[in-house]
């Protein structure tokens, strides 16, 4: 895993620091795996590949340096984790709706020393209600369909900062059907960017929303009108 990760962060331009915790990561992802539902992916090599280089592919599509950053649906911690490890000045708060995987995560940060990373169990829409507008970035993958994940996300983005999907390449159609759910929600369609996770033949989008206006006090709406009407 070592020389994946060294060589995989090298091709990406990105500092070789956070390697031994990435390599401790892994082993506790492993390890509590083997008692609750956290990811699929087990084989080092793929979780060097498929999380952590994956994840550390947006800091070469947007600067996380210093900002503060919402990772929505965060899971085993994806893309929030290696992000916060590789850039350590941003100020990340991890959001899942599963208390077992929050918990997990704070296992995570206290076994890494990440000690300001926040670890919150609540459902994105909700959230919203204490921590509106008030994130220079949010990143999300593996969540939603791209209109009801807009919804959940862009309303805690400020306004100047965006919010950044992780989808695959074939998202055309996904991010037509999201085009009037942004400008609704405040957004513009800023960049969409083709990365290729080093070491793999597989090739990602990141779909960079930025937040033009302030999103209309109506949205986020209770989940189930969510998803039984999406906007
Ligand atoms: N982002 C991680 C990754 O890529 O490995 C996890 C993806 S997992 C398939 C989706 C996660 O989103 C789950 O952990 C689930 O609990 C969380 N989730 C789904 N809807 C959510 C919501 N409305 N608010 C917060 N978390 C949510």
């Amino acid at each position: 895993m070592e020389q994946l990760l060294q060589d995989g962060l090298t091709a990406l331009g990105l500092p070789a620091d956070g390697i031994p915790a990435l390599i401790r990561y892994a082993d506790l992802l492993v390890e509590k795996n083997k008692v609750m539902n956290l990811t699929a992916i087990t084989e080092p090599a793929d979780i060097a590949r498929l999380h952590f280089l994956d994840s550390a592919a947006l800091l070469t599509i947007a600067d996380f340096k210093e900002k503060t950053v919402a990772d929505v649906g965060t899971g085993a911690g994806f893309p929030g984790v290696p992000l916060r490890i590789i850039e350590p000045s941003m100020h990340l708060t991890l959001l899942d709706a599963l208390n077992k995987r929050v918990e997990f995560l704070k296992e995570v940060c206290g076994d890494l020393g990440l000690a300001d990373v926040e670890c919150v169990h609540a459902r994105a829409e909700e959230f919203a209600a204490d921590r509106r507008e008030s994130f220079d970035l949010v990143t999300s993958r593996a969540v939603a369909a791209l209109p009801l994940l807009c919804e959940l996300c862009l309303p805690l983005v400020n306004v100047g900062g965006s919010f950044i999907s992780m989808k695959s390449v074939d998202a055309g159609a996904e991010l037509d059907s999201a085009r009037r759910a942004i400008e609704v929600l405040g957004g513009t369609v800023d960049r969409v960017v083709d990365y290729d996770i080093p070491g793999t033949e597989i090739r990602h989008r990141a779909i960079v929303i930025k937040k033009a206006r302030e999103t209309p006090k109506k949205y986020p709406r209770a989940f189930a009108k969510i998803k039984k009407n999406p906007l």
